[in-house]
């Protein structure tokens, strides 16, 4: 994982998982807001391999991981992990928190999901398991409800033991669906994504973009 240290006892790790078809400013303005407010040493990025959720991605995943790290580079305590891209097979998160305990046992890792990736967490694998390893982090998503978030989170509390914490975000209402869709009507995705991840679609004609 690069400039990530080891060795380094209670280090505090958000994990920001995703397809990132294509990552955008919303993802990134999260994951830094949670990195700022919690004190989290740093924040890894992980594009999933292969979704068991999203069959079909758009984009391949070198691009989608290609992408994330022009997006990321210029911030200092965000760092990319491949551990799902170079994996072949499906890529669930409880095999991704599994490795991260086996290689860094002493961290403390913080899962960070918006709204409706929380509110869908129990057709995830290994529900129970990926609570005990992790502490969720739930963040506010424009369009999705509060109130019936709540009584998710609340039901997950109760039923697994679960610590998540939940949070609220200065809203940002984009999402990969809707870059696509702009691309696809030719229409401009300036400051949606960073200016690095605009011309990498662009350059790569990704998303049907200028057909
Ligand atoms: P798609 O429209 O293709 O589903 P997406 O924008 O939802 O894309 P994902 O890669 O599916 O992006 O999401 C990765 C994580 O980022 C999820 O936990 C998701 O809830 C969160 N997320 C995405 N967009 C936002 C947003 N605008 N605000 C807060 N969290 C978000
Ligand atoms: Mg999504």
């Amino acid at each position: 994982l690069g400039k990530f240290n080891k060795t380094y006892k209670g280090t505090k790790v958000g994990i920001m998982g995703g397809t990132f078809d294509p990552i955008h400013s919303a993802h990134l303005a999260t994951a830094e807001f949670i990195r700022d407010k919690y004190k989290l040493d740093k924040i890894i990025f992980i594009p999933s391999g292969n979704p068991p959720h999203k069959k079909n991605t758009i984009v391949n995943k070198y691009d989608r991981y290609e992408m994330v790290k022009l997006a990321t580079m210029s911030n200092e305590d965000f760092i990319v992990s491949d551990m799902e891209i170079i994996r072949d097979k499906r890529t669930y998160t409880i095999d991704t928190l599994r490795d991260m305990k086996k290689e860094y046992d002493s961290i403390d890792i913080y899962f960070i999901t918006g709204a409706d990736a929380i509110c869908d967490i129990e057709t995830w694998k290994n529900v129970e398991e990926n609570f005990r390893l992790a502490t969720f982090i739930a963040a506010t998503r424009p369009g999705i409800s509060k109130a019936s978030t709540k009584e998710k989170i609340n039901d997950l509390r109760k039923k697994y033991s679960a610590n998540i914490i939940e949070v609220y975000v200065p809203s940002l209402d984009i999402s990969s669906t809707y870059i696509r869709e702009k691309l696809k009507n030719n229409g401009s995705i300036r400051y949606l994504v960073p200016e690095e991840v605009r011309e990498y679609i662009e350059c790569k004609k990704l998303y049907n973009n200028g057909d």
